[in-house]
């Protein structure tokens, strides 16, 4: 690589998305701002609920789903397992943007690639281990 292409790397990439790109800068290859990671495919917001895999973090998305039979609604909940870039540095608690890219591993096919700062007042200081009533902003 070339000095100026490298200069070049430590900026942060256009991923493509109308996202704010970090203020730090990483190594991570599998960074879609200062690696090779391409991204495609769906953006969805959801939570962070934990953070005990390096370099991966499990965002729930909880979505409204009409049930007309009884016209009302239902809570759908679903946990995505998406890479966390060390740029990024995710809190759990917090609304974060994340984008579908090729498969990283078996179960991990998304990328964290915005932090939109801490969830809704009703989730905030709740206990995230017991949360049966975690309200849907994210329908
Ligand atoms: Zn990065």
């Amino acid at each position: 690589m070339t000095p100026a292409r490298t200069a070049r790397a430590r900026r942060a990439r256009d991923i493509g998305l109308d996202v704010r790109a970090p203020k730090t800068v990483c190594e991570d290859r599998h960074c879609p701002f200062h690696g090779r990671l391409p991204l495609r495919g769906q953006v969805l917001e959801g939570t962070v609920v934990s953070l005990g895999m390096q370099r991966t973090a499990v965002v729930e998305r909880t979505i409204l789903h009409f049930v007309s039979k009884y016209e009302r609604y239902e809570k759908r909940r679903r946990r995505y397992l998406a890479h966390a870039p060390p740029c990024l540095s995710p809190t759990v608690g917090h609304r974060v943007r994340i984008a579908e890219t090729r498969p990283l591993s078996k179960l991990v096919s998304f990328c964290i690639v915005e932090d939109l700062g801490e969830a809704a007042r009703h989730v905030r200081g709740e206990d995230l281990e017991a949360r049966p009533e975690r309200s849907a902003e994210a329908a």
